[in-house]
């Protein structure tokens, strides 16, 4: 089955959701019409906001609910707790999808694997717990903290795999876990952060296999690297991925950073439609081993809800958060400050340091340069900066 035809699929079933029925009728659009992956580009976004508006109705009220559910995971939204369905269906398709992966991470049915993800309420424990007993391997439950524990069940029972946050993994490393040979990391930005593979190899004081993913609850699987180191591959027999202009919406061709949307391509439950996932991101077509291509090479590169236009270019501050973690001699506390000089867009940088961290500014400005097409007109260091990342755009008056 190609792509277009699992999508025509899919969109039949749709149909039958008054969510997205709703959605085709407000476009004056019949999803039998659709013949091509262009037709496929007409369809409406779904908003994050509508989304989870429908899907914290009560299920009997709910159209995204479906009566065939067998899990019901949370996933936190504010101060709230939004439902994730999955029917047993969807739990085959998403152990299947990830199955192909941990195989192309050479994982082996032989392996012992420990997951050191929660598993009650949220979704990453039995995530990862239910792809590994789909594919054979013999998993532990390990659950997080307990950090004494996992080390010694972990060198008794001579675990090979272990999922985990990095900074769990790099803890337990230090405490010896010689029979460790690959890690999938999760939880924390990781290919994004220059050097973060490199430290944890170092606290490994070995070279071990990291795989990364990127998910997000609503949507789980959707992108994780393989043994290859060619970036995050997009799980494409389970999401249609598309990446588009935040602010026109416009389709963008592949190598052009945008924002990342996305369609289930079998979900029973809580199916997404072209949703709008925030996050930035740029999509490449790699040739890789694993048989794989479409590709994240930088996983997510930032947010694209607070996207400002300096100097006629987009720029998005929270990619400063991202590159900032390829710098620990800095703090993540920094302060954007946009100004305009004589009718120029002026750009400065602040950020909490020491004195002796001014060193890698040069660095920091090339790399900046890099990844936002912008030459900062300041980059400084201070000691102290009150509070998190903010961003001040004078030009309109306005901060966040
Ligand atoms: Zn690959």
């Amino acid at each position: 089955m190609t792509v277009l035809e699992r999508l025509q699929a899919q969109l039949k079933h749709l149909n039958g959701i008054d969510f997205y029925r709703r959605k085709f009728q407000g476009a004056s659009m019949d999803v039998g019409d659709i013949a091509s992956l262009d037709d496929f580009q007409k369809i409406p976004f779904t908003a994050a906001k509508e989304f989870q508006e429908e899907i914290k109705k009560p299920p009997a009220q709910c159209s995204l609910y479906n009566p065939q559910v067998t899990r019901v995971n949370f996933s936190p939204s504010g101060q709230d707790l939004y439902p994730v369905y999955q029917t047993n269906q969807d739990l085959e398709v998403m152990h299947r999808v990830c199955a192909r992966s941990l195989e192309s991470a050479g994982v082996t049915p032989q392996d012992m694997v420990a997951v050191t993800f929660g598993y009650h309420l949220f979704i990453a424990g039995l995530f990862y717990q239910g792809q590994f007993e789909y594919y054979g391997s013999k998993v532990i439950p390990l659950g997080p903290g307990e950090s004494a524990r996992a080390v010694q069940l972990i060198n008794d029972y001579k675990i090979g795999v272990l999922v985990s946050n990095p900074t769990f993994a790099m803890k337990l490393a230090e405490q010896g876990i010689p029979s460790v040979h690959t890690i999938f990391v999760g939880g924390e930005p990781f290919t994004s952060v220059q050097g973060y593979s490199e430290k944890v190899r170092a606290a490994f004081e070995r070279d071990i296999t990291i795989i990364d993913s990127y998910s997000m609850a609503l949507c789980m699987p959707i992108a994780r690297s393989c043994g290859h180191n060619t970036g995050l591959h997009i799980m494409d027999d389970f999401v249609y991925a598309e990446v588009i202009d935040p602010v026109t919406g416009s389709p963008l061709p592949l190598g052009e950073k945008g924002e990342l949307v996305l369609t289930h391509l079998h979900k029973q439950a809580a199916p997404l439609l072209r949703y709008r996932t925030g996050d930035l991101t740029v999509l490449q077509r790699t040739s890789c081993a694993c048989g794989r291509e479409l590709t994240m090479p930088q996983s997510v590169i930032g947010r694209t809800d607070e996207m400002l236009k300096i100097k006629g270019v987009k720029f998005w501050p929270s990619q400063i958060a991202t590159i900032l973690r390829s710098y620990p001699q800095l703090s993540s506390r920094y302060r954007v400050e946009v100004d305009s000089l004589e009718g120029v867009d002026t750009l400065s940088l602040v950020i909490e340091g020491t004195p002796d961290s001014a060193m890698v500014l040069d660095k920091l400005a090339s790399h900046l340069k890099t990844e936002t097409l912008l030459k900062f007109n300041e980059i400084r260091i201070t000691e102290k900066l009150e509070g998190g990342p903010s961003v001040v755009d004078k030009r309109k008056g306005r901060s966040f």
